[in-house]
């Protein structure tokens, strides 16, 4: 089963939770917002860095 790390959006809580493939996101277990797979969050920084270096070069 794999195990993935969850940020929490409202209060930095990371969880470490067996979840599915597809369970991009979790309910934090302390305040009840909603907890992104750190994995997603890295992966999407680093687009945004990818695209930030397209459009500076580009312009
Ligand atoms: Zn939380």
């Amino acid at each position: 089963m794999p195990v993935f790390e969850y940020v929490c959006s409202n209060c930095q809580n990371v969880e470490k939770r067996i979840t599915g493939i597809d369970d991009h996101t979790v309910i934090c277990e302390r305040c009840g917002q909603v907890s992104v797979r750190k994995a997603d969050v890295e992966s999407l920084l680093a687009s945004y860095a990818v695209d930030r270096g397209e459009v500076e070069s580009g312009r």
